[in-house]
């Protein structure tokens, strides 16, 4: 019973206790409820306000075939293109071949802007942009790290990684190349530090730098290579402008991503057409390199923290920080036929304002020389025309005869009477003019124009106005278009005007490039320069075709020194040299030859046998009249025999004299010395000696027509020969 009651009695007061507590303990447990829901949703809403940054952009491709405004601009912009081109082919058809480069230019201009504008709007804009990831792909199928990263690598110990895009990139491309890169540096345990640019200025697609390296896949890439590829050729038919279109259709209409590998660097200092530049890595020693502002320059000094280039053309253009793009190949220079007839600059591009040349094949201006098993033996002679040299001191085909002296010997006319000479002989020449003035090469074309020998003849000029890397490029130029000649089988002749000046250059831009200067402040390296240059000229054998090269050099003495430091390093490099001297210029003989200080080495194996016959008592002669000369200067009193000796000497020298432009054959050359050498023409007055020697060719070719015909082949020289030239000249003589 009292269990009951206990129990009825803790029922009563828990009942009275939940009357009382109820509204307190709702209250409590309300109150906790809420505050978990306002937790709750302040979570949710932290977490709804990060949603976007976490979210994918939603990209939804416009199909435009639903869309009929699209539809409608889409013809629109093809009815442009369209009209673009007909304006382009009317054009070039009509337009006269040199009025054709300007017709190009403007015509490419108009379709690159085309091609802008159509990607910068839709539908082309969204098919674009379904490419990108493939072109992710395709870049990331191609990233590697050069030796220049590794480089970066082991001193920074992070790469920098650059993703440009003409629009705002998707989040899972970013994801993807961010990954790609950090893996790729993993394996040499390098970071990456990944920057997003966007550059309206690529027209559309991705550019991915990894440290100096660019993967490009952009539509102003494709452009670029376009229009280098089309500067190359000229639109001169309609076939050619219709390729053009076609290629530029490809480009507008289904654009194919292709990536193309280049490095970028960036100018550091800029001084006297020596530029220091930072990056490029990777770069070889003689490669060119593309400064943003079009100018082209070349490697030639590579330090570990920079690398240093000369500058072709102008500098001033060239910013401080502005971006450098390695070209990736060694410097070259157009060659071939269409040369002919040109005047170029060191870097082959015309400057004698006679429209763009278009060729295709180049060659490095930097090229080994023929090895010893690809040559053979100088043995065909190179006439000059000039009496004193092609008797004296023969020039045979591929060899490298000098021609040294003062200034304002004769040394320029020498070698233009020598290109001359060249006409329908089926030789190549080019001269090569190094800190020259302009007015001079000017006048060099003329004359060789005048004289019908421009056609055969391309002038490489590096004139003095140039700058020290054109004048040091131009003569490596110069044998980089003669040697293609050569290799074709072909002679060429190629002077050197001149090469002191081009060693002044070569000093000038090692001094600058802060290398050692050695004996008269020439670095080291001078002798090698030269001779490598030299050594390319060669006679090749009859397997790799029997082409030659046949080089002049100049050089400039002082005061008749040729044991100056440059002089004596090119007469060791060269087969002869040609004296010429400033005394004997101003004595009135002209080409001033010193006979005693001239040699040819190797000519002699090549001159014809009639010449050899013929001047073969000729230069110990000319040395006895020159040493009775000296002799007998002071003294008055002189008998009969040293007279004698004195007076046919004297007649020798005047027979040598010979006026520009006025090259003579070798059989003309060789009957007068053997005339004048023979005593035929003891009885004619110094003055007389021009007439005799145009009367003694008149009688040849006119009355011993049969004889003059076996001295022109010049192949036999046999005393039957000989003797019947006496009687031919006795006869002569008698008619004077
Ligand atoms: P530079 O040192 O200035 O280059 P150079 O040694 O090349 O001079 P050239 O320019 O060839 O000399 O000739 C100098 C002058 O001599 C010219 O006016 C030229 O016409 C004249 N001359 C050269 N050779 C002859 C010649 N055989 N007969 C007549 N005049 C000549
Ligand atoms: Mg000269």
């Amino acid at each position: 019973m009292e269990i009951q009651y206990v129990l009825i009695n803790f029922l009563l007061l828990v009942g009275i206790l939940f009357l009382f507590a109820r509204k307190t303990i709702i209250k409590i447990f309300r109150g906790r409820r809420e505050r978990i829901n306002t937790q709750l949703d302040e979570a949710e809403l932290i977490e709804n306000s990060a949603a976007p940054v976490l979210e994918e952009p939603v990209f939804e491709p416009i199909p435009f075939e639903e869309s009929a405004e699209l539809l409608q601009e889409k013809a629109e912009a093809e009815a442009k293109i369209e009209q673009i081109r007909s304006f382009g082919l009317r054009e070039c058809s009509e337009i006269h071949r040199g009025m054709i480069e300007s017709v190009r230019k403007q015509y490419y201009q108009v379709l690159k802007d085309e091609v802008r504008e159509l990607f910068s709007k839709e539908p082309y804009l969204t098919l674009l942009r379904d490419k990108e990831m493939q072109m992710v792909d395709d870049i990331l199928g191609m990233i590697k790290l050069t030796p220049g990263d590794m480089n970066y690598l082991r001193m920074h110990n992070v790469l920098y990684v650059t993703l440009t895009s003409a629009h705002p990139l998707e989040y899972d491309i970013i994801k993807k190349v961010d990954q790609a890169t950090k893996d790729l540096l993993a394996t040499v345990n390098g970071k990456t530090s990944l920057w997003i640019r966007e550059d309206p200025e690529l027209i559309g697609g991705l550019r991915l730098r990894i440290g100096d390296t660019v993967y490009d896949a952009t539509v102003a890439e494709e452009l670029y290579q376009l229009e280098k590829r089309v500067s190359r050729e000229p639109i001169t038919t309609d076939e050619t402008a219709r390729e053009l279109l076609r290629e530029f259709g490809d480009i507008t209409n289904s654009f194919e991503p292709k990536v193309h590998t280049y490095q970028l660097g960036r100018v550091m200092q800029l001084s006297d057409g020596i530029c220091w530049m930072d990056g490029i890595a990777d770069t070889m020693y003689g490669e060119v390199v593309e400064f943003e502002c079009g100018e082209s320059g070349m490697v030639l000094d590579i330090q570990p923290d920079r690398i240093g280039c000369v500058v072709f053309g102008s500098y001033e253009n060239i910013e401080s920080g502005s971006r450098v793009r390695r070209v990736g190949r060694i410097a070259s220079v157009p060659v071939g036929d269409s040369l002919l007839g040109r005047v170029v600059d060191a870097i082959g591009k015309p400057i004698d304002g006679e429209g763009h040349l278009y060729v295709r094949e180049k060659r490095p201006i930097e090229c080994h020389a023929p090895s010893i098993l690809d040559r053979a033996p100088v043995s065909e002679p190179l006439h000059t025309g000039i009496k004193a040299i092609d008797a004296l001191v023969p020039i045979g085909k591929g060899q490298r005869e000098l021609i040294i002296g003062d200034r304002q010997t004769g040394k320029t006319a020498i070698a233009i009477d020598a290109i001359i000479n060249q006409k329908g002989k089926n030789t190549v020449c080019i001269y090569v003019a190094i800190g020259q003035k302009e007015s001079t090469i000017a006048e060099i074309k003329e004359r060789l124009q005048k004289h019908g020998a421009m056609e055969y003849t391309t002038i490489v000029a590096a004139t003095a106005s140039g700058s020290a890397a054109t004048q040091y490029v131009a003569p490596f130029s110069g044998t980089a278009m003669a040697e293609y000649f050569m290799y074709s089988g072909r002679d060429v002749l190629i002077i050197y005007d001149d090469l002191s000046k081009h060693a002044v250059a070569y000093r000038e831009l090692s001094l600058l490039l802060h290398r050692p200067s050695g004996r008269e402040a020439y670095p080291g390296d001078i002798f090698y320069l030269h001779s490598r240059l030299l050594e390319r000229s060669a006679h090749l054998s009859d397997e790799f075709g029997g082409g030659s090269i046949t080089a002049l050099p100049i050089i400039e003495t002082l005061a008749g020194d040729i044991s100056a430091y440059i002089p004596t390093n090119v007469i060791s490099i060269t087969d002869g040299q040609i004296f010429l001297e400033s005394d004997l210029f101003h004595e009135g003989q002209r080409p001033a030859i010193n006979v005693g200080l001239s040699v040819s080495r190797v000519g002699g194996a090549a001159q014809t046998k009639l010449m050899k016959q013929m001047a073969a008592s000729l230069r110990t002669k000319l040395a006895q009249y020159r040493e009775l000369a000296d002799f007998t200067q002071l003294g008055s009193d002189i008998d009969e025999t040293t007279k004698k000796a004195l007076d046919s000497g004297a007649r020798l020298m005047e027979a040598l004299k010979q006026n520009r432009y006025q090259p003579l054959e070798d059989w003309q050359q060789a009957l007068l010395l053997f005339a004048v050498s023979e005593g035929f023409a003891d009885g004619i007055a110094l003055a007389q000696m021009d007439e005799f020697e145009k009367g003694l060719y008149a009688f040849f070719t006119g009355e011993c027509a049969q004889l003059t015909e076996q001295l022109k082949t010049g192949k036999k020289a046999d005393s039957e020969l000989l003797s019947a030239v006496r009687e031919a000249l006795g006869e002569y003589v008698k008619r004077v």
